[in-house]
């Protein structure tokens, strides 16, 4: 079978390469510049990559972009979008890649006649921030959608990006007749098989690299081995439908510096929290619907060892 994967360079789409290569399919994988080595070499190096693995280039704004790397494609995986927090035009640097690049995506994916599914990462960031409280009895599953307005409001200009191309995704697939399941991840760790340095890594990597205080949140974690395996079996399991929510474990950063001091004990973690306020209340996250896809999380303490280790190799840590 063949498969389309955009964004193919990235932290997670490099695993999820990884695992249909290992799976026997034959991955199209779109990149901004397939003649840029360091986004493309640890991808060309892959088993079965020589075979079965082609590049093509793609932008998310440029319309029709992805046609020829969709076409003749049994299943899409759209990864691609961009995930930053620190931007100065949150329009042009998150806004419109993400929703105007899934829409190029999709109608691509309307266009080729052999796409049975398309598997979208979107994110627990269009889940989990619609102004109900979080306490530690509350379970967000997958029926929330995240208030756009909120987000807006809160300059949280990531979770809108992901919430309104979510949106806009099921909005498309429905006047389309497109089959559309949506993987949506909270945090992901482990270790990196590309060079560069993706978002997710860097919130650990910053905890190690000598911070002196850690953010004053709550979030969900979950391994990134864990991830790719759900879009594929996304894909494979003809039954999967809707929105499948992935988290290991839900913990405030003082919880993840304290695994990470008991992993490493000579370390210097920072001591304190950002402010001075009460910690952020943890919440649960439903973990019903992703057992349908035979998911078995992998514990989060192993995920920072393996994401530590790799920002140690690949050195990006500083020690
Ligand atoms: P990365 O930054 O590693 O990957 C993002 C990918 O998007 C890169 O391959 C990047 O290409 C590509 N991209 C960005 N802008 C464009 C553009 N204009 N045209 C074409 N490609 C573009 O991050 P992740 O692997 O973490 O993220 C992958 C997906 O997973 C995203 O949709 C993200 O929102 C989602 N996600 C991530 C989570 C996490 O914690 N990591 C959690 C939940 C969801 P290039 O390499 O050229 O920059």
């Amino acid at each position: 079978k063949v498969v389309c994967v955009t964004g193919a360079s990235g932290f997670i789409a490099s695993w999820l390469v990884k695992f249909l290569l290992q799976r026997g399919y034959t991955v199209k994988a779109s990149v901004r510049d397939p003649n840029d080595a360091k986004k493309t070499a640890h991808l060309t190096s892959l088993d079965g990559a020589k075979e079965r693995l082609k590049l093509f280039k793609a932008d998310l704004l440029e319309e029709g972009s992805f046609d020829s790397a969709i076409e003749g494609c049994d299943g899409v995986f759209h990864t691609a979008s961009p995930f930053f927090h620190d931007v100065k035009d949150p329009e042009v640097e998150l806004l419109e890649p993400a929703i105007k690049g899934t829409l190029n995506v999709l109608s691509s994916c309307s266009k080729s006649k052999s796409v049975k599914r398309v598997v979208l990462t979107s994110s627990i960031a269009a889940v989990a921030y619609n102004g109900k409280p979080r306490t530690p009895d509350v379970v967000v599953d997958e029926t929330w959608f995240t208030d756009p307005n909120i987000a807006r409001e809160s300059k949280l200009w990531y979770v809108l990006s992901k919430t309104l191309a979510e949106e806009a995704a099921w909005k498309f697939v429905k006047e389309k007749g497109i089959d559309l399941v949506t993987i949506n991840p909270a945090m992901v760790i482990g270790p990196l098989l590309q060079p560069t340095l993706n978002t997710s890594a860097s919130a650990i990597l910053d905890l190690i690299n000598g911070a002196q205080t850690f953010p004053n949140l709550s979030f969900g974690w979950v391994h990134v081995k864990d991830v790719a395996n759900a879009h594929v079996q996304a894909f494979e399991v003809p039954s999967a439908s809707g929105r499948y929510l992935l988290v290991e474990r839900v913990c405030h950063y003082s919880e993840v510096v304290g695994i990470l001091r008991e992993l490493y004990p000579a370390l210097r973690l920072p001591e304190k929290s950002a402010d001075d306020k009460p910690f952020a209340p943890t919440f649960q996250v439903s973990k019903e619907k992703a057992k349908s896809l035979g998911i078995n999380y992998i514990p989060i303490q192993t995920g920072l060892k393996e994401t530590v280790e790799s920002l140690k190799e690949k050195q990006f840590a500083n020690f």
